[in-house]
């Protein structure tokens, strides 16, 4: 099984190269952030409590997201893997996920961190905000704040995975598909 971590900050270019990776290798794309706005979407009460929060460009409660993975996880048992995409977002959701998959007999295969600086960050976001209809990338200051956010909560998960070896960072400015061959690059190595 082939379990992927793509991590970077919000709007560094998660979304598009799950996208080409998945059609590569056939995995199961789990992108938190989409489950959460099926959520908002659907009116549900889990997806009313996140949206406050989102709103407001903070994480909401690990044991939401952790239980959406676990969910998802027991729907795809005949998966040929995963990417996991905006998960983990915290330690504590990295120490869960290892838990849930070890409870299969799997494992994070690697961890690819899109790496891109701030100003850009916000440029792309800012530009997200004007089609995608994404209440939470129209305005500067709340895409100030869930950098913050990603800074403080998230960037450590980047170490946890590091410390298992499982770390590989790969420039985001680029071309896309020459940010993908690196992707595939790493892939191929680890994996
Ligand atoms: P982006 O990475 O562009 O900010 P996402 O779609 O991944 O977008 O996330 C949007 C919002 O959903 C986040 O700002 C946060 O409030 C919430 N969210 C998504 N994934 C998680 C997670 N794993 N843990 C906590 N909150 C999350």
């Amino acid at each position: 099984m082939l379990n992927l971590v793509l991590f970077g900050p919000p709007g560094a270019g998660k979304g598009t190269q799950s996208e080409k990776i998945i059609d590569k290798h056939k995995l199961v794309h789990l992108s938190t952030g989409d489950l959460l706005r099926s959520e908002i979407k659907a009116g549900t009460e889990l997806g009313l409590q996140a949206k406050t929060l989102m709103d407001q460009g903070i994480l909401v409660p690990d044991e939401v997201v952790i239980g959406m993975i676990d969910n998802k996880l027991k729907e795809n048992k005949e998966a040929a893997g995963f990417i996991f995409d905006g998960f983990p977002r915290t330690v504590k959701q990295a120490e869960a996920l290892d838990n849930l998959l070890h409870s299969y007999n799997e494992q994070i295969t690697v961890m690819v961190a899109l790496v891109v600086d701030e100003e850009e960050l916000a440029k792309r976001l800012l530009l997200r905000g004007a089609t995608s209809g994404r209440p939470d990338d129209q305005n500067v200051d709340l895409i100030r704040k869930r950098i913050q956010e990603y800074n403080e909560k998230t960037t450590p998960v980047a170490d946890y995975y590091r410390q298992q070896g499982k770390y590989v960072g790969v420039d985001g400015i680029g071309e896309i598909d020459e940010i993908f061959i690196t992707i595939c690059n790493a892939i191929d190595t680890t994996a």
